[in-house]
């Protein structure tokens, strides 16, 4: 018995060091929504310098959700940001509507910074789970107010529209600017990309809302999302207790409702212009863990026709909107090997805060 208790506290010990030594000090997570496997094929067959060739550790997410077979992407990001699986709708509270804990909030009380970039409205639905807590993913002007109330610490997308009140061409009903609460609290604020570019690199905490809805599509636009995922990293890179940022490719989904295949890969395009920055970051640090994966497949997309070089690819449809299809999970950094292997979307969230926090308990 005393033997058996030695070799259990033995264990224990050993797998806490193990935990220790694969703690990365920083998180990158990109989530490109809606991307599924054959999203992540189409573009390495039509980019020979892919970044996606550069992983070796490589999983499969099941996507389902707590209520549905084919989950929308508040649930998708809730098991991400939380670890746990939730309705479809829900944003990181749970099947009763009770608050989940998220990876942010747990982030933030340990006294790392935090960061978001997207191209929709920083209050979409992936966003959203990460910093607000509501059982209608609708309701973008709520989730606005608890993502100012949170403290995250670099934001960067659209929809300022939720942060004004209507009487200023805004979406608030409530009269409040949130932006001037942001300023009271000692934020900076950008509204257009040469505002956020004039930002010096010392500014801590900072939300540059690009546009009043989501951002023009890639096609439509003259900056990338790994323009805007440097500038975010310059910043948290400053730390010197951590980080963790979300980084969405939010417009891939969008394209994949609507059928549109060069809006597609060129979404995809500017999804691995991200991916590249936060490679080539977390190989300069030595100590970043970056996670890419999916809150769903969109459109039950294959490519079916195209060149050898990759060149004029066609992309052919099996459904309108999204599918169970599980999605990818392609990992580098300390603590990569968890990601290994088939798992449930919770799961990616679990590991998440194991990775954070070796003494955390689900
Ligand atoms: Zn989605």
């Amino acid at each position: 018995m005393i033997l058996r208790s030695v070799v259990i506290l033995f264990l224990a010990a050993f797998n806490l060091i193990n935990a220790q030594s694969v703690k990365p000090k920083n998180i990158i997570i990109l989530i490109g929504d809606g991307m599924g496997i054959n999203y992540v094929g189409a573009s390495i067959l039509q980019d020979s310098i892919s970044p996606f060739k550069e992983f070796k550790t490589i999983g499969l997410s099941i996507t389902c959700s707590a209520d549905k077979l084919i989950t929308d992407s508040a649930a998708g990001a809730t098991a991400i940001a939380t670890g746990y699986l939730t309705n479809n709708k829900y944003i990181s509270v749970d099947t009763l509507g009770r608050p989940l804990y998220t990876i942010f909030e747990h982030a933030e009380k340990l006294g790392l910074s935090t960061g978001l970039v997207v191209t929709a409205t920083v209050t979409h639905a992936t966003p959203g789970a990460f910093v607000g807590h509501t059982n209608d993913r609708n309701d973008q002007t709520l989730i606005a107010s608890q993502m100012v109330e949170q403290d995250v610490d670099v934001v960067i997308g659209g929809g300022l529209k939720y942060f004004l009140p209507k009487s200023f061409s805004g979406e608030r009903d409530d009269n409040v600017f949130l932006t001037d609460r942001l300023v009271n609290k000692g934020y900076a604020l950008a509204k257009s990309y040469s505002e956020l570019n004039e930002l010096s690199d010392t500014t801590r905490q900072f939300y540059a809302l690009l546009e009043m809805d989501g951002l023009p599509e890639s096609l439509r636009r003259d900056y990338s999302l790994g323009d805007l995922t440097k500038k975010a990293l310059s910043h948290l890179k400053n730390d010197s207790d951590g980080f963790v940022i979300m980084i969405e490719g939010s417009q891939i989904d969008w394209a994949g409702h609507d059928h549109k295949s060069k809006e597609l890969l060129e979404e995809m395009k500017d999804f691995s212009s991200a991916v590249t920055e936060a490679l080539v970051f977390a190989k300069a640090d030595k100590n970043t863990l970056v996670l890419i994966t999916s809150d769903h497949e969109t459109g039950g997309m294959s490519v079916t026709k195209g060149n050898l070089d990759g060149s004029e690819l066609e992309l052919s449809y099996t459904s309108g909107g999204h599918t169970p299809s599980p999605v990818g999970i392609f990992a580098y950094g300390p603590g990569e090997e968890l990601f290994k292997g088939t798992m449930n979307i919770n799961d990616i969230g679990q590991k998440l805060f194991f990775l954070l926090d070796p003494t955390y308990k689900f």
